[in-house]
């Protein structure tokens, strides 16, 4: 039987790729989105991946939104918490709000979407949980206290979560992309873009596929022993 993999802020970016890769190495995929609805439109016809619309920074949202999820899909074997969001601005000019959105959305909808498919994984001694974190979650990054703070949360998150779900064949891992060429990043200024560009080895900004075939490595049956790891896919930028 197929097994069912759901991605968060699938219809765009790492997201997107990561959907399709999962979908080309057999899943039964699903993605969500939160507002762009051109992006989830275009999404959905191009590849015919069902596509469902929450918060993921709301607790009861996705708690409704998995359950019609598991309804009309099945339930869920492999869940990618990739959906985030930027609100750079250095700390002495960040406002709560800015704080909030990004540690809500992307570390709380880490505890939203897990807390609401773990106890399914448990009953059924299967999962994996693969979490997105950020190279500026590992060593931080001017203007980023908010993103960087949510993201080096993911990576405490993912290691607790892997001890507690070790034996119930459970695996939750995180990865930790360097700049690639997705929405987010093209919302950078060109100037600061350059900057960065000329600190990656490699010479060239990632893509979504080249986290996506990490994920897929992960989610596969045959991973199982791998578990509370963090891996850095950054063109050589940051080593841990
Ligand atoms: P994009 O901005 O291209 O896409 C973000 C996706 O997340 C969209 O599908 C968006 O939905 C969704 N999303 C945002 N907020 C919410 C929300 N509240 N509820 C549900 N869905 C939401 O991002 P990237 O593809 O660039 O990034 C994907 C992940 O990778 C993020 O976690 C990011 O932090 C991380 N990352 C990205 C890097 C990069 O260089 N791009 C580097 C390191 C980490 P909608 O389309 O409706 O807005």
């Amino acid at each position: 039987m197929k097994k069912i993999a759901l991605v968060t802020g699938g219809t765009r970016g790492i997201g997107a790729a990561i959907a399709v890769a999962l979908h080309s190495a057999g899943y039964d995929v699903a993605v969500t989105y939160h507002s762009n609805v051109d992006a989830a439109h275009a999404f959905r016809e191009s590849t015919s991946i069902p596509v469902f619309c929450w918060d993921v920074s709301d607790y009861t949202q996705c708690e409704e939104g998995i359950r019609i999820v598991e309804a009309e899909i099945g339930c869920i074997d492999v869940l990618v918490n990739n959906a985030g969001i930027t609100r750079d601005t250095v700390l002495h000019h960040m406002v709560p709000g800015q704080w909030m959105d990004v540690i809500n959305t992307n570390l709380g909808s880490v505890f939203n979407m897990s807390r609401n498919v773990i106890e399914g994984m448990r009953a059924r001694s299967f999962g994996r949980i693969i979490n997105i974190s950020s190279i500026n979650g590992e060593r931080g990054q001017m203007g980023q206290t908010n993103y960087a703070a949510a993201k080096a949360g993911i990576l405490g998150f993912t290691r607790s979560l892997a001890l507690e779900s070790a034996r119930k064949n459970i695996t939750v891992n995180a990865i930790a992309p360097g700049y690639c060429d997705t929405d987010m990043v093209s919302a950078i200024p060109q100037e600061a873009l350059e900057k960065i560009m000329a600190g990656i080895p490699v010479g060239h900004l990632g893509s979504g596929s080249d986290i996506a075939r990490l994920v897929v490595f992960l989610a596969d049956n045959s991973a199982g022993f791998i578990t509370g790891a963090t891996f850095d896919v950054n063109g050589g930028q940051f080593m841990a």
